[in-house]
């Protein structure tokens, strides 16, 4: 029943008294909830079904009781004081809307516990005095099911607390609140000091978060979408030792009358065990990731950007060890060497023999496959290992045919003017399965010397197998 039905039926009952019709009783009975009707001694002169229900008591046996003697010496104070509110005309309505903890006997004399939520409306001038009605309705099952939920909330590993529409905590709905922010007395405080106290106040997102969430209170829905996302959601705390550090997680309901902001229901979980697993994961990505930094550049040679012969002692063992497991049928084998290096750099310097060098590198790194190995061997030679399944050097000395064609056909011009070109020679091995790697780079070795020999520029390799 909703207020204004109840102020209905307490005016429909003191008309239906007025008029004292023969029926009026009966009518008193088809009101929903709960109707009493006081003279002015406060004493019960008409009732319904339900109110004789509620005592456990028939309603002749009602009738004629003190009304106030069904309350507890607290609630029959204040009821006793709306009365003579009422009655003073103090108050301009004539009515007043009040709850109260009823205390009843029951039939077998167990003093029951009812809430109600009720209005008293009170009547002047009518043939039988001053009267005043009451009306309203039981509110035990909702405050029972309420009892039960709280019960359930104050056991869960949860923090829930309400705030009302001043930021302050109004209920902590659950025991688990006061462990994790390690406070006792939460009711009162405003939330954003509970948080303000535990957390580096000079973090501008935080303290920013927390003047939205004070200014929301009354701001519609649209208004309050606009700031809820920066509210702050995970948060640290400290215990009072300050020893430990504990992050608390914080969502955030908010409370809506008239479709504004009026308060929140604030659930808080214990993060700290997940930030930390988070953290940790961060440390050691980070860790990895500087390990790598500093491998990569143990084993990339920055000239060129090819590895390093440091490389070869790792990344060709794995090569060599998942050829000998069967990933690759075999491996080709080449050894390139930059022709009269010496000439070039005599002639043009070492900066210039630098850039002939990484453009070599270039030139490799853009001719081959992601699965081979290209390497800085030594100052201007270069170890390639092509991994092939074709059993034989085919792919391979069209590999080193394009590079050697590539670096032909490159010019490095001077800022004088003057054009440096270079030339390249190769050899090329053939490494069968098994066979020891070392001894098929030293039969590449030979081949290139093979091909400086007859002229330079020039690939030889070993002869298709
Ligand atoms: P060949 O055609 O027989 O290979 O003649 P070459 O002059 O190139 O002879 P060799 O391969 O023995 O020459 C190597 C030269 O390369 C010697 C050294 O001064 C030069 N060199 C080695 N490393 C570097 C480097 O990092 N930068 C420069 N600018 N020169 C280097
Ligand atoms: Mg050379
Ligand atoms: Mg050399």
């Amino acid at each position: 029943m909703s207020q204004s039905n109840e102020l209905l039926a307490c005016y429909k009952v003191l008309s239906l008294l007025e008029k004292a019709s023969a029926n009026s009783e009966a009518m008193l009975d088809d009101m929903p909830g709960v109707v009493v009707v006081l003279n002015q001694n406060l004493r019960v002169i008409r009732a319904n079904q339900e109110f004789s229900k509620l005592c456990g008591r028939n309603i002749e046996s009602v009738l004629g009781f003190e009304f106030t003697s069904l309350f507890s010496a607290e609630n029959a104070t204040i009821l006793l004081r709306q009365f003579a509110l009422l009655r003073s005309g103090e108050t301009p309505k004539k009515r007043i809307d009040f709850e109260l903890e009823v205390l009843l006997p029951d039939q077998k004399q167990n003093a029951r516990q009812y809430y109600w939520q009720a209005s008293l409306v009170m009547q002047k001038k009518t043939a039988e005095g001053e009267l005043i009605s009451i009306s309203g309705k039981d509110l035990s099952a909702l405050y029972q099911s309420e009892m039960k939920l709280k019960n359930i909330f104050s056991n869960l590993p949860l923090g829930m607390l309400i705030i009302d529409s001043e930021g302050k905590i109004k209920e902590v709905l659950s025991q688990f609140s006061e462990v994790l922010f390690d406070c006792d007395k939460l009711v009162g405080l405003t939330f954003t000091s509970l948080i303000k106290n535990a957390e580096n106040q000079h973090d501008k997102f935080l303290s920013d978060g927390l003047n939205n969430f004070n200014a929301c209170f009354g701001q519609n829905k649209i208004e309050y979408s606009n700031i809820e996302k920066t509210f702050p959601r995970l948060i640290s705390v400290e215990d009072s030792l300050k020893k430990n550090t504990k992050w608390l997680s914080i969502n955030y309901q908010p409370i809506l009358k008239l479709n504004c902001i009026d308060g929140f229901i604030l659930l808080i979980e214990d993060a700290t065990e997940s930030v930390q697993a988070k953290k940790e994961m961060e440390r050691v990505s980070a860790l990895e990731r500087q390990i790598q930094a500093v491998y990569e550049t143990a084993i990339r040679d920055p000239l060129t950007g090819l590895y390093t012969r440091l490389f070869m002692k790792d990344s060709v063992k794995t090569l060599i060890s998942n050829f000998h497991r069967g990933s690759f049928e075999e491996l080709a084998v080449l050894m390139m060497d930059i022709d009269h290096f010496k000439n070039i750099n005599d002639t043009y310097g070492h900066k210039v023999g630098d850039s002939i060098i990484s453009e070599v590198g270039r030139v490799i790194l853009q001719q081959i496959r992601e699965t081979d190995i290209a390497i800085r061997y030594g100052g201007e030679e270069f170890l390639i290992i092509l991994p092939s399944n074709l059993s034989n050097m085919t792919s391979a000395r069209i590999v080193a045919e394009r590079i050697r064609k590539d670096i032909e056909n490159y010019c490095l011009t001077l800022h004088s003017g003057k054009e440096v070109r270079a030339t390249i020679s190769g050899g090329g091995a053939w490494c069968t399965r098994g066979e020891n790697i070392e001894l098929a780079i030293e039969r590449a070795d030979n081949y290139l010397y093979q091909a400086k020999r007859s002229g330079r520029n020039r690939i030889a390799t070993e002869g298709d197998k």
